[in-house]
């Protein structure tokens, strides 16, 4: 696992920012929590560890972090703005009914191709997700039939 604490300090100063307790923190739930969360939902996690942790801190934080390419936002239509560790590209999916971002395995040999040139333009950036509704979603349902 790459989320020891130590690790986590590493990949902070290893892009020029200075490791703080509050910032391997809010690093060590990204990387342990895929579920693209909140600035909100980040906050209400870990300031029961770190009663001084402010949501402020955590959104300067996060900037900070999306600054120096570690952290990714997502924004979606209807959603809140959700930050997600850089990795390997991949899609998302997100369901209309609980409003939860997952991450899709699609093979979609094209669109995750990032530094593509197509008709002479070079493309850095793909940006687009699914919508639909989520297999909890489709199960819950079929619970309740
Ligand atoms: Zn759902
Ligand atoms: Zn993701």
């Amino acid at each position: 696992m790459i989320t020891n604490l130590k690790n986590i300090k590493t990949i902070i100063s290893s892009k020029g920012v200075k490791a703080t307790f509050q910032r391997i923190k809010i690093m060590e739930y990204l990387l342990n929590n895929k579920s693209h969360p909140t600035v909100e939902e980040i906050f209400i996690a870990l300031v029961k560890q770190i009663p001084t942790l402010s949501k402020t801190t955590i959104y300067n934080t996060l900037n900070l972090f999306v600054e120096k390419n570690i952290v990714k936002t997502l924004n979606f239509s209807g959603v809140e703005t959700r930050y997600d560790v850089v990795a390997k590209s991949h899609h998302h999916f997100i369901c209309k009914r609980c409003r939860k971002i997952y991450d899709v395995n699609v093979e979609c040999n094209f669109l995750c191709d990032e530094n593509k040139v197509v008709n002479g333009n070079q493309i850095e950036e793909v940006t687009g997700y699914f919508k639909g509704i989520c297999k909890k979603c489709l199960n819950n349902d079929k619970a309740l039939n």
